[in-house]
């Protein structure tokens, strides 16, 4: 960040502050992570902030410290639209532009105070007064760890907030295997495990909390799988009929995509995940190595993300979106 603006923040955080913090629809650990972070550490340097996420967030976050006060603003537009309005600074975190956070894009669009936007996706947009925006970096919380050591308040991150940023960092960076995972991000995961974060409890928390129904998805999914071999892809599907025959809750498709690419010689994967209420296909595209599916998502599926993880989604039916899933493949440089 550029120094003026920290000295601007800065100065905008020296005296008591009504403020939202915004994640991207569909909150992942990262979004849950890097939200509830800063949530601590505000209210930590006397300011009232509350974390407005656009739809529920996952059960397997559930426990996280500051979970329980999230407002849902899809379960209560009327509250969180007036919460919104009355936040004298506004920060949208883990996303790079205001449609990412669906139907709340109207009213965030029409609100007068400052936004500030700590992101590391590519292309963001320019509606913030603040853009801390970095693609080098494998997780919003990592960012958040530097934001809050840019405002001079390192001595501020405690277990708590440590907790909330470790989150986002495991799960945004595959338990840290991901090309983005750096000897910084290890140092920083050190001093956060020195601060008494549970290392060995949060992925317990995190990934060894499925139901069973969960994992016989995962079964389903493992058997709907397509591999196309010679264009080093494999995807899968999921229908609806399938989520609900497996007693589906939010968040037991997470992670699913990825188990395409662990087959050998396999580099891209996704899946197709039916929505009969939102009436889409939303889509997840993950890679390995040079083949950009941000690029792939943004110019086919009405999506973006990042070069190796990124989604999208499909507004015909599963059929014709596989159809034209498959006709694309040959035509790619995998
Ligand atoms: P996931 O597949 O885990 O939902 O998302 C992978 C990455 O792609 C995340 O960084 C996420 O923010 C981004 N992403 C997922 N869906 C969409 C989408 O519909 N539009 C855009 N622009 N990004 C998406
Ligand atoms: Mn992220």
């Amino acid at each position: 960040m550029k120094i003026q603006d920290i000295q601007a923040i800065q100065l905008l955080l020296s005296t008591p502050k009504k403020i939202a913090i915004i994640p991207h629809r569909g909150p992942d650990g990262d979004a849950m992570g890097s939200t509830l972070g800063l949530y601590h550490f505000l209210l930590k340097n006397n300011h009232h902030p509350v974390v407005v996420s656009p739809n529920e967030f996952p059960d397997f976050l559930a426990w996280m410290p500051g979970s329980e006060t999230v407002k849902i603003y899809e379960k209560d537009k009327e509250n969180c639209t007036k919460i919104l309005e009355e936040a004298e600074l506004i920060f949208t975190l883990d996303f790079n532009a205001l449609h990412r956070t669906g139907e709340m894009e109207h009213v965030l669009a029409k609100l007068k105070a400052p936004f500030i936007m700590i992101d590391h996706h590519q292309k963001p947009d320019d509606y913030a007064a603040f853009t801390y925006s970095d693609t080098s970096f494998g997780s919003t919380c990592e960012m958040i760890y530097n934001f809050i050591l840019f405002l001079g308040k390192k001595e501020d991150i405690d277990k708590t907030i440590g907790t909330c940023i470790y989150t986002g960092i495991l799960t945004d960076s595959g338990s840290f295997r991901f090309p983005k995972t750096t000897g910084t991000t290890h140092r920083i995961i050190a001093e956060l495990i020195d601060l008494g974060v549970e290392n060995t409890e949060i992925p317990t928390l995190l990934f060894d909390n499925s139901s069973f129904g969960r994992l016989q998805l995962l079964g389903r999914a493992l058997q709907n799988m397509k591999v196309l071999t010679e264009h080093k892809t494999a995807y899968t599907t999921l229908t609806q009929d399938e989520l609900n025959s497996f007693d589906y809750v939010k968040g037991d498709t997470e992670g699913i995509v990825n188990y395409g690419l662990s087959i050998k010689g396999i580099v891209f994967t996704a899946i197709f995940i039916e929505n009969k209420e939102e009436k889409i296909i939303k889509i997840s595209f993950r890679s390995q190595g040079d083949f950009d599916v941000n690029q792939f998502a943004r110019d086919h599926f009405n999506g973006g993300g990042h070069r190796n993880a990124a989604g999208g989604k499909s507004e015909v039916s599963m059929e014709e979106t596989i159809r034209k899933f498959e006709d694309l493949v040959p035509t790619l440089k995998i």
